[in-house]
């Protein structure tokens, strides 16, 4: 228990200039009682009005005379104590990422206490359509409006949501309960994230682990049992089983009364895999994922404190699930960008896991087919132990890969944004009934629209970018959703050749229908898939042979088997190169492997047909070889040379501003202050500031963004400057600007 007369407490409010512990007086009946991490009242302000704040420490030290604090007033009831290592967490992100306390304290914790857990329910009948409506007749006849009104529904639908019943129907509990009793309906809660094993999915146990996969499993648990503690790199093919390897880690931990973390990209925590491991290991399984209500995801962390679970499923938030006894974290498809959060604190996931499970004394498996730079630069380095699956464990041969270079086909007058050979395969596949996926490796660029006679760009009046041309001819801007007409005149020299350049998933799928008339497609990209249903359905048609080609972004190539796809195409590789940062070229290699992972996953050979610009670079050669070792020793030496991460450390300071002026201004004090911890640098190797300039995107909804670049090799270095700059702004009180930190962005 934690002895002590005064706590520190943070005040719940988002604000920098409250980042700071007060020091209170706890009064002689709490003493004892109150700890780190509890939510408290205390009197604040002038007028000593009540507030909440979380106990950060209790101590024995007083910060000012003790007759000038005040006492906490209350522990507020019922709220979730958070642990120590929470808090410590908390901090550390702080420490790590440039954030508030308090904004850190939010990430670890659950949201708002005070949430209540609401059901989503349904009512399904029981009875057959026809007894049904036989049953609404008898009910009109007796005049039982409200039972009438509910079976009138279910004669159409055999499953209504139940707010749709209580609500819009406006039928009563009682008549439901009735209803229920009499064996008419049934009444369930439907949130099968959170329990799909009602989906009574038989228990399973696991397959017998090849040899390379029993090595990897006997490795983690002996060192485990050793006490000793490291992170491991599972290196692996999508069907090389890595997934088994973690199931049967999983296990092991659960045998030894631990609990365990696996994360998951959110777009790749599909149905099949959440049933793997509800099989395996039952309702002792959670998930977590963005669709649950902030009051399902509290109810997860109690669950999980209370011990009724011993493994969680879910995004990089899941980290925060709070386990009594962790002693293993998975994170699987390690590459992934969505493991950084793109709100203050800017944390990434591996990092954060790195923390905590030396925090927790637990052991971390990293797995991917194409492992981030940072993680197998770590590796290489010997920090991980790295672990090598090689084999498909489904039998399927990889596919056959070949490059097209697209300025050939120009030039021998192939005009199509299909090459000859990429025409030529799915003629052949629409013949055989097998399947395409067409592959567009970014969104903003397509359909963008200029003029032919001088160039112009249009572009969005508010952001520092180009509009993109929709159906029916509309220009919209993807980053604030302006829209406006396409103009008939150029706006700058009024040649009337202003045009869309004709290459988004929509004029591909145009370009389909005309060169393969009676062809059946689907699209999926931003547009189609404004929600995760309409992204489900979607890739569910797909898979149940409804169209024979699925034309999309990057997104289709995430998760999801199709066995019948024996083809992929992807339609200019070069694309995600022209992005103007240093993972172009990895992020390029990642796409470019995914997607010829798609092919092929069936009985039936796969090939690839990679359409570039570039057909020399060699993220491209290397994923057409599907050659990772290779693709990493060439871009390392780029990193080393450029100081990129993981080379270097970076640092980006994003300033916004409503005000021009005013935003280059500040900008420009805080290169300053960084330039000067630059000079005062001690380190054998001085840390590098470049800037200010205006950020990639300039504008966005009308607010300016500026940004800085600090490189340097010790992480150290960085936060340190990060320190700086934060005393500096701080004090300023700024409303109208706004200054972020982003660590290896
Ligand atoms: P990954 O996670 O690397 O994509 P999985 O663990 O999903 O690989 O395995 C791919 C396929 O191989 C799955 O269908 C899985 O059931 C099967 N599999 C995995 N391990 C074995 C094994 N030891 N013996 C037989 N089949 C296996
Ligand atoms: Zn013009
Ligand atoms: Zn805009």
């Amino acid at each position: 228990m934690t002895k002590g007369k005064y706590a520190n407490i943070i005040i719940d409010i988002s604000h920098e200039k409250v980042d700071r512990p007060f020091q209170y007086k706890i009064p002689e009946e709490m003493q004892g009682r109150l700890e780190a991490g509890m939510c408290v009242q205390i009197p604040f302000g002038t007028g000593s009005r009540l507030r909440q704040g979380y106990v950060v420490e209790v101590t024995d030290r007083p910060q000012f005379p003790d007759e000038k604090q005040k006492f906490v007033a209350a522990i507020v009831a019922d709220s979730v104590s958070v642990k120590s290592d929470a808090i410590k967490l908390a901090a550390w992100m702080k420490e790590a990422y440039g954030s508030t306390m308090i904004a850190a304290l939010k990430t670890v914790l659950p949201v708002k206490q005070t949430v209540r857990h609401k059901e989503k329910k349904k009512i399904t009948r029981l009875l057959t359509k026809e007894e049904t409506c036989s049953l609404l007749g008898e009910c009109l006849r007796k005049h039982q409006t409200a039972r009438a009104r509910v079976l009138q529904e279910l004669c159409e639908e055999a499953e209504l949501p139940y707010e749709l019943v209580t609500g819009k129907l406006n039928v009563s509990v009682a008549v439901l309960k009735n209803l229920q009793e009499q064996g008419v309906i049934s009444i369930e809660s439907e949130s099968y994230y959170r329990n799909p094993v009602k989906l009574e999915a038989a228990r399973e146990k696991g397959r017998e682990l090849s040899r390379e996969q029993s090595l990897i499993r006997d490795s983690v648990l002996a060192d485990y049992d050793g006490g000793k503690r490291t992170v491991y790199f599972v290196h692996g093919i999508t069907g090389s089983g890595k997934t088994e390897v973690y199931l049967s880690l999983i296990e092991g931990m659960i045998k030894r009364g631990k609990q365990c973390i696996v994360l998951i990209p959110e777009i790749a925590l599909t149905y099949q895999t959440l049933l793997r491991f509800y099989k395996r290991f039952g309702d002792r399984v959670s998930v977590m994922n963005s669709t649950l209500s902030a009051g399902e995801k509290y109810d997860q962390w109690q669950r999980a404190q209370k011990g009724e679970i011993d493994v969680i499923i879910g995004p990089r938030s899941a980290l925060f699930v709070p386990f009594p006894n962790l002693g293993l974290i998975v994170m699987d498809e390690e590459h992934e960008s969505s493991y950084k959060s793109e709100t203050m604190p800017r944390y990434h996931a591996r990092e954060t896991a790195e923390y905590l499970a030396g925090l927790k004394n637990a052991s971390l498996v990293l797995g991917s087919a194409t492992p981030s730079l940072e993680a197998y630069y770590r590796a290489v380095e010997g920090k991980y132990k790295l672990f090598t699956l090689d084999r498909r464990l489904t039998g399927g041969a990889l596919a056959s890969v070949s490059i097209v270079d697209l300025r050939q086909e120009l030039r021998e007058g192939n005009r199509s944004i299909f090459s000859r050979k990429l025409q030529e395969l799915m003629e052949e596949r629409m013949g055989r009934k097998e399947q395409i996926m067409l592959f567009l490796n970014r969104r903003g660029y397509a359909g963008f629209v200029s003029c032919r006679s001088c160039g112009y760009v249009m572009k969005c009046p508010h952001c520092d970018v180009s509009l993109s041309q929709h159906l029916g001819g509309r220009l919209v801007c993807h980053y604030c959703g302006y829209e406006m007409p396409l103009p008939k005149k150029c706006p700058s020299c009024g040649s009337p050749y202003i045009l869309g350049f004709k290459a988004g998933t929509q004029q591909i799928e145009e370009q389909l229908h005309k060169r393969f008339p009676g062809m059946r497609t689907l699209r999926m990209d931003g547009d189609t898939t404004r929600t995760r249903d309409s992204y489900e359905k979607i890739l569910t048609a797909f898979a149940e042979g409804e169209a024979d080609v699925l034309v999309g972004t990057q997104m289709i190539v995430k998760g999801h088997d199709f066995p019948n796809v024996t083809l992929v195409g992807v339609l200019a590789a070069d694309l995600s190169l022209n992005d103007s940062d240093y993972r172009s070229g990895e992020r390029t290699f990642q796409l470019l492997t995914q997607a010829a992972g798609r092919a092929g996953r069936g009985t039936r050979p796969g090939e690839v047909v990679i359409q570039t610009y570039r057909p020399e670079h060699y993220s491209i050669i290397h994923a057409a070889a599907q050659d990772y070792r290779a693709f990493y020793e060439e871009e390392i030496l780029y990193r080393k040379i450029g100081a990129y991460p993981p080379a270097a450390h970076m640092m980006a300071v994003l300033v916004t501003a409503l005000d021009e002026g005013k935003g280059q201004e500040l900008s420009a004090k805080i290169a300053e202050v960084a330039k000067e911890m630059e000079k005062a640098g001690t380190q054998e190797r001085k840390a590098v500031v470049i800037g200010p300039a205006r950020a990639a995107i300039g504008k966005i909804n009308d607010i300016y963004r500026f940004v800085i670049y600090c490189k340097a090799f010790h992480y150290r270095q960085l936060t340190e400057i990060k320190d700086k700059i934060e005393q500096y702004v701080f004090p300023l009180g700024l409303r109208e600007e706004n200054v972020q930190f982003d660590f290896n962005p």
